[in-house]
């Protein structure tokens, strides 16, 4: 299947183009002539799956039927439980409305920065990316106004609500029009999940995209058996005889990366921890570095890192396993994105054996473990 047989415009089609996305993601298939259609969808994906660009393609197209904003009252707005992940839609949006003929506006914002600047540009926005509670704060300052909204859309609905948004959330919704479009992203389908769904959406599409289904073939996995106190000269070798220069590390706590990190650069290996107890600016700056090719090990932890998107990050490393399958598929999913080739290393002790291959078993997919005790690190 191609984008034209999905009912979207040509302009629309050209910034497809120019983006270089050859084929639709499934989830792009059948989400896109929905929301042209203005019907309700009920997506059940996470990041990796191409869910902004399933939702923006089409409001952008719908948007460019429609007048030149020049108001505080957006048309469409998307709640986004992080700052990162607000920044990333907006992205995707100003990648795909670059040459549209009729301009589109959007604007992200979220909370940690001072809320004067992001006031300052909101007139004649048309598209708003917004976490809960910055949003509740331009509205009571009459910054901007939802209240004549035609689209909603929830990004990651389950991070939203486990952030403790729900009663902002709540109030939001308050505050719309009656009739309007609901879409709504979720990775899981959580009780709290469910009740917002009941409440949100009329006659949804369901659309699922489960997480194997994503595991793109173009990773590359390698796992190295490994003793604990290995683990770091093994990284490090790893790192300095590949000559690899942008790195996201996964360990399992905010101490195992901050510790990890301290080791790295302590062996002049450069290195920034990126995690739930950092601050927003030192999250924004590691992050910025890191992008930008400057910063060569990024540690992170799954929390901090759910979301992120790097495009052509060529390493991701487990430092540590995660819990839980999923976000095995999760963390090696943020390499061998968009089309370009990544490798996923895992290191494992003895002690994780067991639990390595329930994941394995899970992802239906067999890795080659190598043995680094005869490795001279
Ligand atoms: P998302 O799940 O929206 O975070 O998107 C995951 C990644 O896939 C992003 O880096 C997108 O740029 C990329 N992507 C989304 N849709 C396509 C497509 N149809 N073809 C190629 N890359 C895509």
């Amino acid at each position: 299947m191609n984008f034209s047989d999905l009912g979207l415009s040509p302009e629309i089609l050209q910034a497809i183009q120019k983006a270089n996305y050859e084929h639709p993601y499934p989830i792009q298939m059948e989400a896109i002539p929905a929301i042209l259609q203005k019907r309700d969808v009920l997506g059940l994906a996470q990041t990796g799956s191409g869910k902004t660009a399933s939702y923006i393609l089409p409001i952008l197209q719908w948007l460019q039927k429609k007048e030149v904003n020049t108001s505080r009252s957006v048309s469409v707005l998307v709640i986004v439980p992080t700052r990162e992940l607000a920044a990333q839609v907006a992205d995707v949006i100003k990648i795909f409305s670059q040459h549209l003929p009729r301009r589109v506006k959007s604007a992200a914002v979220f909370g940690g920065v001072s809320i004067n600047p992001q006031m300052m540009k909101l007139n004649g926005t048309d598209i708003l990316v917004a976490t809960p509670g910055r949003l509740l704060d331009l509205v009571s300052k009459n910054a901007i106004s939802i209240s004549e909204i035609s689209t909603l859309v929830l990004d990651e609905a389950d991070k939203v609500l486990n952030l403790g948004f729900k009663e902002e959330v709540d109030e939001i919704l308050s505050r719309l029009p009656k009739k309007r479009q609901n879409i709504l992203f979720s990775a899981t389908m959580e009780d709290s999940v469910e009740l917002l769904v009941n409440k949100l959406l009329h006659n949804p599409l369901k659309i699922e995209i489960k997480p194997e289904e994503i595991t793109p073939d173009l990773i590359s996995q390698t796992a190295y058996l490994v003793s604990q106190e290995r683990k770091g000269p093994l990284l490090r070798h790893l790192i300095e005889d590949g000559n690899w220069h942008q790195v996201l590390v996964f360990t399992s706590s905010i101490r195992a990366a901050e510790n990890l990190t301290a080791k790295l650069n302590k062996n002049g290996i450069q290195a920034m921890a990126f995690h739930g107890d950092k601050s927003q600016g030192s999250r924004t700056e590691s992050l910025k570095q890191f992008k930008g090719g400057t910063l060569r090990v990024l540690v992170a932890t799954d929390l901090a890192a759910r979301g992120i998107d790097i495009q052509s990050l060529p390493y991701v490393v487990n430092f540590e396993l995660p819990r839980s399958p999923k976000d095995y598929i999760h963390r090696i999913g943020r390499t061998g994105r968009a089309g370009q080739e990544g490798n996923a290393i895992s290191l494992i002790t003895e002690e994780d054996r067991h639990h390595w291959k329930v994941i394995q078993k899970k992802m239906k997919r067999w890795v080659e473990l190598v043995d680094s005790e005869n490795l001279e690190l």
